[in-house]
């Protein structure tokens, strides 16, 4: 959730959409920035501002824990993971394409981007990855 979005005009989601999928059970939300920056091109400074205070809010207006973190355009570095770790988030999320996790990688998570794969090119490379 990049929440500087909510309710803006960039046919995003409204506030009372996101409260209303956070009611689901098989939906977690998670952090994604307040603006949606190229995180390596910001100050460490703006970019915990991006990081922690996105989490900070979102905790607020859920009034949950969000654990989970995704980097804007999957950008990252070894800064940027430490200030997430340090953040309190569990996992962080890349656009880096493959399916194998470890614990010692939960702050570079791989994962499949929407629209990058799909049918049977998708069930190809899950046989192969
Ligand atoms: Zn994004």
């Amino acid at each position: 959730m990049t929440n500087g979005f909510l309710d803006s005009t960039h046919n995003y989601l409204t506030m009372q959409q996101f409260l209303d999928i956070n009611q689901n059970n098989l939906v977690e939300f998670a952090s994604h920035s307040i603006n949606h920056p190229n995180l390596n091109a910001l100050s460490l400074d703006a970019a915990r501002e991006e990081i922690a205070g996105s989490k900070l809010a979102l905790e607020k207006i859920l009034n949950k824990k969000i654990e989970h973190y995704s980097y804007p355009y999957g950008s990252y570095s070894n800064d940027l993971i430490k200030i997430v770790r340090e953040a309190g988030f569990k996992t962080a999320s890349t656009t880096d394409l493959g399916i194998g996790q470890s614990y010692p990688n939960r702050y570079k998570l791989k994962r499949i981007r929407p629209g990058s794969l799909t049918g049977h090119a998708l069930l190809q490379f899950l046989q192969q990855n």
